[in-house]
């Protein structure tokens, strides 16, 4: 997520976005609905089967994902009328039973469910808050592979945090789209969100013919039936559910492909063709540099929608196809939210946080492959950049360390500047060789995975031989300025 449109070291666009972000805490509780499908059978649970848990066990987010299972793969298919703010969905989630499970939940905010079914046959739900439980007609064991079908509908909300601002669904003049950070996929179908479970998705998206309607990976046939398109896409590599996304609406489309993959580059008509569409269109040349520093491109599409809504702040690392707000754009081309964006691809989406606490494997890298552009680039030297950082950070910056900046500061400074800073200290700790080589094996070793920090500090050491407690300490956990490198 880049909610600044700034960097310290680059006036360039610094007033763009006055958003600082701090925090994405907000969260829309919606009013508990409970509502039954058709009846079903009375569960004959077994005496050890259980209910799945409410929460993944992510300690910022007690509540986000569920216990008891890991969702293989996502069917989601949406109807969309722009005129109603209305949304049909049909989803199908394919996962496999991880506890012996008597009930197990989805994540869910607002909409109306309408029926569930497990295996095909009826399921009994309730909801609570924003968990939609799922009682199937017979327990599942324990590694047992299993399908659940949600049809609902209604209008799909948003949330507000009071620094990043708007996220989740919004509803724009001529479409919707849809983009949020830590989650936004439970504001428009029923997932476990969280990006511990990541998953494969295949979104069909049904809108009045004439609109275009984008969402990650590669496109499929496009098919128009009685004044109504389907658009359908799929993304084969898993996914973290945060990184879905929809942009339905009037676009400027360039389709193209690039070392034999597709790329989708869209920006909104409701923007005059010019920045936007130029920074679009640096994304492969952007993608290319990053691939030298980090290895291979790790998705089967490239692409970028640039969005308009006066409530959008930020822009999302949105897997094969980041969203921008039109924003980021208004002082002319800018390359660094594109750099900082598809960074991500290699370090939030590629490699995910296993908690939200270690945002700054995401944050940190996305920070510092800016700098490293701007080396590429012979604009400054990330030492430089480094220097001014460090000289002129706020103090706060110092207190809230990057690996635990509480959830308050999940967006804020820290995880972004500190961690790049930390990430430039390891540079000098270990020299040049060994950090690009650090990068790309965190890149190629936790591939299409999750990770931690200690992960990365395990690997830091074992490809450097070097003890570097110290650096980490000060760098990632401690919470006074550390002495310069
Ligand atoms: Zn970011």
């Amino acid at each position: 997520m880049n909610t600044r449109g700034k960097t310290v070291w680059a006036a360039l666009a610094a007033a763009a976005l006055a958003a600082t972000a701090t925090g994405c805490t907000s969260h829309d509780t919606g009013s508990p609905t409970s509502a039954s499908s058709a009846p079903a059978a009375s569960p004959t649970p077994s005496l050890n089967f259980q209910a799945g848990a409410a929460g993944i066990g992510d300690p910022y987010y007690p509540t986000y994902g569920n216990g008891g299972y890991d969702v293989a793969s996502y069917a989601i298919k949406v109807k969309y009328d722009p005129k109603t703010n209305r949304l049909n969905g049909d989803v199908t989630v394919t996962a496999s039973a991880t506890a012996d499970l008597s009930t197990f939940n989805l994540d869910l905010r607002g909409m109306t469910v309408r029926s569930v079914a497990v295996d095909e046959k009826p399921a009994t739900q309730t909801r609570t808050g924003n968990e939609l439980v799922i009682t199937p007609d017979h327990g599942l064991a324990t590694g047992v592979k299993f399908t659940v079908r949600v049809v609902y509908d209604g209008v799909p909300g948003s949330v507000t945090d009071p620094e990043v601002g708007k996220m989740g669904f919004f509803h724009t003049a001529d479409g919707a789209f849809v983009v949020g950070e830590p989650e936004s996929a439970s504001l428009w179908f029923p997932v476990n969100d969280h990006p511990q479970d990541k998953a494969t998705y295949d979104v069909q998206i049904t809108v009045p013919a004439g609109l275009t309607a984008i969402s990650n990976g590669v496109q499929g046939p496009q098919q128009t039936e009685a004044g109504w398109t389907t658009w359908k896409w799929s993304e084969s590599k898993p996914m973290a559910s945060y990184l879905t996304t929809l942009a339905i609406g009037d676009y400027r489309v360039v389709n193209s492909t690039h070392k034999g993959k597709p790329v989708v580059l869209g920006v909104t008509k409701q923007l005059a063709k010019g920045a936007a569409d130029t920074s679009m269109s640096h994304t492969v040349a952007i993608a290319d540099y990053l691939e030298s520093v980090f290895g291979a491109y790790p998705f089967d599409s490239y692409g970028g929608v640039v969005v308009k809504d006066d409530d959008l702040h930020f822009a999302l690392e949105c897997q094969s196809r980041p969203v921008y707000s039109a924003g980021f754009f208004r002082r002319g081309v800018n390359d660094s939210v594109v750099v900082h964006e598809l960074a991500h691809q290699w370090f939030g989406d590629s490699v995910s946080v296993k908690t939200w606490q270690d945002i700054w494997l995401n944050e940190g890298f996305a920070s510092y492959a800016e700098w490293l552009w701007a080396e590429h680039k012979h604009e400054s030297t990330a030492q430089a950049i480094f220097d001014n950082v460090y000289k002129n950070s706020d103090a706060s910056i110092w207190r809230t360390p990057p690996a635990k900046p509480g959830k308050k500061e999940l967006f804020g400074d820290s995880p972004y500047d500190r961690g790049a800073m930390a990430l430039h200290a390891l540079r000098k700790a270990v020299g040049d060789k060994a950090f690009f080589e650090i990068l790309k094996k965190w890149a190629e070793q936790k591939a299409d995975g999750v990770a931690t920090t200690d992960e990365f500090v395990t690997l830091a050491e074992q490809v450097s031989g070097k003890q570097l407690d110290s650096v980490f300490q000060a760098w990632l956990f401690g919470t006074k300025k550390p002495a310069k490198p």
